[in-house]
């Protein structure tokens, strides 16, 4: 299929972008195009306009800005992958990104984007939760942050209004740095995630979150308080309290079930990994 027709704007700025998005036409920011393209293709969305954000230099940077990391909202997945700085400061990102589709969509494919599509089995929602990072949003003369806690809002929902434009997220370099692990399960590698577990091990706590499995990411606090409590728990226990953390999954049935089973035994490698000193994904 074809979409409908559209108009379409390339933003010099990101106040021009602002400006456009908070119009009367129905609009959308166009990053990568990778989730965007193929929905309007099969008219799952048809804006009236879309704001082409590709040209904003200044959102396509990795910096350290005092004790975070700041990844601006246009880095593509590829240059998370490769980037020195997420090698150095967020190895999670950088590995959690290889479970991430394939090459060509990697190369178009923008972080932002990701975040902002929310799709319920993306990964990176999940890593900004167990990073606790802030995401940093514009609107028309005004700027504001989210927690990623706070963002994620639904199936491809987020705390975004119209008129504004995510321009980067900032992560703790203390969290970043910490032992963390993502585990995923996939019919084919590249796939979105049938079910997947990441998890951090901070000093004195511990976060964690499931994607793949509710309609969005989530925190998962019974199994970070089980884990602070027994580090070295046992399936069992891990089960019962993703069974807790993730209501719409345990209710779901034997489908829900087999989730709830296969999202413990990522839990447990994730952990394993974890405390093995290792960052793996
Ligand atoms: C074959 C295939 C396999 C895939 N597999 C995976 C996978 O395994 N895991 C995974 O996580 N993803 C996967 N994806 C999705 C991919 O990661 C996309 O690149 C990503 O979801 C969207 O990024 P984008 O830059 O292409 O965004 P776009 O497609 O341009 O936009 C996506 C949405 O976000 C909005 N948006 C984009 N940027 C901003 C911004 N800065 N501010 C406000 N709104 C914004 C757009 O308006 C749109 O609604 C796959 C995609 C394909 C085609």
């Amino acid at each position: 299929m074809k979409p409908r027709p559209f108009d379409y704007r390339r933003a010099a700025t990101v106040e021009e972008a602002c400006r456009l998005l908070a119009g009367p036409a129905e609009a959308r920011v166009i990053a990568g195009g990778q989730s965007l393209v193929p929905m309007m293709n099969l008219r799952l969305v048809s804006p009236a306009l879309l704001v082409d954000i590709g040209g904003l230099a200044e959102l396509r940077r990795v910096t350290l800005a005092g004790d975070a990391l700041h990844i601006g909202a246009l880095v593509r997945h590829r240059q998370v992958e490769t980037d020195p700085l997420v090698a150095q400061h967020a190895s999670l990102l950088a590995s959690a990104v290889r479970h991430v589709a394939h090459q060509s969509v990697r190369n178009r494919g923008t972080l932002g984007g990701s975040l902002c599509h929310a799709d319920p089995a993306a990964e990176f929602p999940a890593c900004m939760l167990v990073l606790e990072a802030t995401m940093h949003i514009a609107s028309s003369g005004a700027e504001r942050t989210v927690a990623a806690g706070d963002f994620f809002r639904g199936m491809f929902a987020t705390a975004l209004e119209p008129g504004e434009v995510l321009t980067g997220v900032s992560i703790p370099l203390a969290a970043a740095r910490d032992p963390a692990a993502l585990h995923e399960m996939s019919r084919r590698h590249g796939d979105l995630a049938l079910a997947g577990i990441v998890g951090r091990r901070g000093l004195g706590l511990q976060r964690w979150a499931a994607f793949g499995v509710e309609d969005r990411a989530v925190r998962l606090a019974q199994l970070e308080a089980l884990l602070a409590e027994e580090p070295q728990a046992g399936e069992a226990d891990i089960l019962a309290a993703l069974a807790l953390d993730l209501p719409s999954t345990a209710g779901a049935g034997n489908a829900g079930r087999a989730k709830l089973v296969i999202a413990a035994d990522l839990a447990r490698r994730c952990r394993d990994d974890i405390y093995r000193g290792d960052v793996a994904a």
